[in-house]
């Protein structure tokens, strides 16, 4: 009897092994903490006042946790609100690596360089319709199993501190994947389509909402194919690779959020990432 269930469990294992890939648990500013949970009905788990994904995977509950870049390690907690308690759990540091560009001013780039009066009345009003977006909660059950939205070059890691014309600008705040415009984007994972729209610094860009706050966003498009409102399926074609926006050359960004937080995308595409060249041409 005893062996059975040994090997049932073994199975298990390996069935929910192959079932799905799941994000990877890196408990760093900009990463990702699973964290366990004891309840035993569907959790309610804010941090930082914002509500967090929940997934129930081999038999338990997890909590899991999307961690600002700019957050200090040590230790943080969430509360999990229908048990009445905190659940501690440690952040740890990393260092991102740095990159220092020299940005020539050219009549084209100097705009999106030093702004004019106008484009940031344009830029706040993007904020807006940005933030409303990546504040989207739906109750759906996530789909946190992930593959790769584009095929090219890995030219740009999350986390990269970087310095235009040694001035000091924001960490990049997702992965880029350099490839030619017009080489297609697809949805990683099931999702809604929240945001279709043109931005100033981000260029055409789509925004997918794959349940409970985990959002994923596709910017310097050169086309979108899809719709707000639509459903898309994992692999689906959504857009195409482009150069709109602030940009050097065609590529995707690509942003994924957690509980309204940007972390590494790279967390969720582990089993894929090695599909991405890392050559410069
Ligand atoms: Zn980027």
């Amino acid at each position: 009897m005893k062996t059975v269930k040994y090997q049932l469990f073994l199975i298990g294992l390996l069935l929910s092994g192959l079932a799905y890939a799941f994000p990877q648990h890196q408990p760093v500013p900009g990463g990702i903490a699973i964290v366990p949970l004891i309840t035993k009905t569907q959790p309610l788990i804010y941090y930082n006042k914002r509500k967090v994904l929940t997934v129930f995977k081999d038999n338990k509950w997890l909590a899991v946790v999307g961690i600002p870049l700019s957050e200090k390690p040590g230790v943080h907690q969430i509360s999990d609100v229908s048990m009445r308690q905190s659940i501690s759990f440690n952040v740890i540091d990393k260092t991102y690596p740095a990159q220092h560009i020299t940005l020539k001013k050219t009549a084209k780039n100097k705009r999106m360089i030093n702004p004019n009066k106008m484009d940031m009345e344009r830029i706040t009003r993007e904020r807006k319709t940005l933030s409303t977006a990546l504040s989207t909660w739906s109750e759906m059950p996530a789909n946190v199993d992930f593959i790769l939205p584009a095929l090219g070059r890995l030219s740009s890691p999350f986390g990269l501190k970087r310095f235009f014309n040694e001035q000091a600008r924001k960490p990049h705040s997702g992965l880029d994947i350099a490839a030619p415009t017009g080489s297609d984007v697809i949805a990683p994972a099931n999702g809604i389509i929240i945001d279709v729209g043109d931005y100033f610094f981000n260029g055409n860009t789509v925004l997918v909402d794959h349940g409970q706050g985990l959002i994923s966003g596709y910017f310097h498009l050169s086309k979108t194919l899809v719709s707000i409102g639509d459903t898309v399926k994992q692999g689906q074609k959504i857009a195409k690779i482009g150069a709109t926006g602030r940009v050097t050359g065609p590529h995707l960004h690509w942003n994924v959020y957690l509980n309204n937080t940007k972390v590494d995308p790279a967390l969720f595409i582990s089993d894929h990432i090695h599909k991405l060249s890392t050559k410069k041409k």
